[in-house]
């Protein structure tokens, strides 16, 4: 896997990749009909989309702040084939390696929400225990994540698995946060409740650059779109007001933003168009 880098004021920030895997088309785009989807999204015969898994890592020297996690591998051969993981033996591992960096090296966490692909890899097995993956890291979610992944309703039920956060708690490298906040200069944790209750987008700016990782509030470019909000999401009248706020001041001031899931596409910087936003320049690495 290949990584980039982009510059942010003091911070490198590493653009990394750690595999790929497939969602139903239709839970994807919600209410928005196939037939606009399908020709940016193809599906497969079982109606799944390819997504890729994406990561920051947000490096001054100091701090090495990484934004999510990815699945992971506590998974088994079924769930494998049903979500169509596909990622290398050590996924994230290896492409912190690739930049440069160990997960010893990792001084922070931030989880956008404790869905599977995005907290999958905070933990491990390690014999025959689960340990945390970043065992010198803190770890940040908000309140309101944390009550729903441990008491989840029957609609996200599937999407929490306690081995992936209730390990971190337990070795006390968690850090659960009432509502965002500055973790370090210039990077800043934005909170929304569309998707899940407190998501968690990540916000870097210094030397008259912003960018924001939009983590499932904006998954894909197919999301930039106001109406194409996801079925996952609990509260899409909320997702649909945060779009238009984040996007609007995002074609505004020139931000970049950097998606998760998107198969292609790492990152644009929008304009306003003649429906909701248009890409006006797309981040040039893969
Ligand atoms: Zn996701």
């Amino acid at each position: 896997m290949t990584y980039n880098t982009i510059r942010i004021g003091s911070w490198t920030v590493y653009l990394l990749k750690s595999g790929k895997f497939g969602l139903d088309g239709g839970a994807m785009f919600g209410s928005v009909p196939k037939a606009l989807w399908e020709r940016t999204n193809p599906a497969d015969e079982a109606n799944r989309i390819e997504l890729a898994l994406r990561h920051l890592l947000i490096d001054d020297g100091e701090r090495r702040i990484l934004v999510d996690t990815g699945l992971g591998h506590l998974w088994t051969e079924k769930q494998v084939r049903m979500f169509r993981m596909e990622q290398p033996e050590h996924a994230l591992d290896g492409a912190l390696k690739e930049a440069g960096f160990s997960r010893e090296q990792v001084t922070d966490v931030i989880l956008t929400h404790l869905h599977f692909d995005h907290a999958g890899g905070a933990t491990m097995a390690d014999g025959g225990e689960i340990v945390t993956a970043f065992p010198k890291a803190t770890y940040y979610t908000q309140r309101a994540q944390w009550e729903l992944a441990n008491h989840p309703s029957p609609k996200d039920r599937a999407s929490f698995v306690a081995e992936n956060f209730v390990p971190l708690k337990r070795y006390g490298q968690l850090e659960i946060l009432e509502a965002g906040e500055e973790i370090a200069p210039g990077v800043e944790i934005l909170v929304g409740n569309g998707h899940t209750d407190g998501h968690q987008m990540v916000k870097i700016s210094g030397s008259g650059e912003t960018m924001v990782f939009l983590g499932d509030t904006v998954p894909t470019t197919t999301h930039l779109r106001l109406p194409f909000i996801m079925g996952y999401d609990l509260r899409p009248l909320e997702t649909l007001e945060e779009k238009k706020r984040l996007l609007g001041q995002a074609a505004e001031e020139g931000w970049w933003l950097f998606f998760d899931h998107d198969p292609r596409v790492p990152g644009v910087k929008v304009k306003p168009g003649e429906k909701d936003v248009e890409i006006s320049e797309r981040y040039g690495g893969n």
